[in-house]
């Protein structure tokens, strides 16, 4: 069924209010209506999800984060940009890999699995979509997600 992917990006970063507000992270955003979508959305609700909580997790206070969605031709483009460490560029292949982490003595303190950009992988697979990381060491991270619109 047809989904409103700009409400339900507003919906996700609602739900991460209060903790980008205890952060003092600001997540500015830029959502065009007009992009409708179509498949799950639940399972596109935890691709959302997954990305923002990097976005937050890996940003240092008082930072901003960026939540773009345009129409691109006949597909939704969304960006969703950190000022954070970036992710080296030798490593940003391999972070769609189960459990695999950037410099783990870095980021054990955040406790995560390693598994969030491999679920996220998966689900935009089965739509048919792209996901992109433009990173670099100390560079901050954009990735950008391409899913077809609801033709
Ligand atoms: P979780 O399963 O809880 O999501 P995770 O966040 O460690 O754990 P992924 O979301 O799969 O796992 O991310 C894999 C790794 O990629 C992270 O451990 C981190 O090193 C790196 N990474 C992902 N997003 C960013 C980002 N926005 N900035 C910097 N590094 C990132
Ligand atoms: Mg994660």
């Amino acid at each position: 069924e047809p989904i409103a992917f700009a409400q339900l990006i507003n919906d996700v970063v609602e739900a991460f209010e209060v903790i980008s507000e205890q952060r003092s992270v600001t997540i500015k955003r830029q959502l065009d209506e007009d992009c409708i979508i179509s498949g799950d959305s639940d399972r596109l609700e935890q691709v959302v999800r997954n990305l923002l909580d990097n976005a937050l997790r890996y940003s240092p206070p008082h930072e901003t984060i960026d939540v773009t969605l345009a129409v691109r031709g006949a597909s939704a483009e969304l960006t969703i940009s950190d000022n954070g460490p970036g992710i080296p560029k030798q490593d940003v292949p391999h972070v769609t890999e189960r459990f695999y982490r950037v410099n783990k003595a870095r980021t054990r303190k955040d406790g995560g699995t390693g598994l969030g950009l491999a679920i996220v992988a998966q689900i935009v697979k089965k739509h048919r979509g792209e996901l992109e990381f433009v990173s670099g060491e100390g560079a901050g991270t954009i990735v950008r997600l391409v899913l077809p619109l609801e033709m």
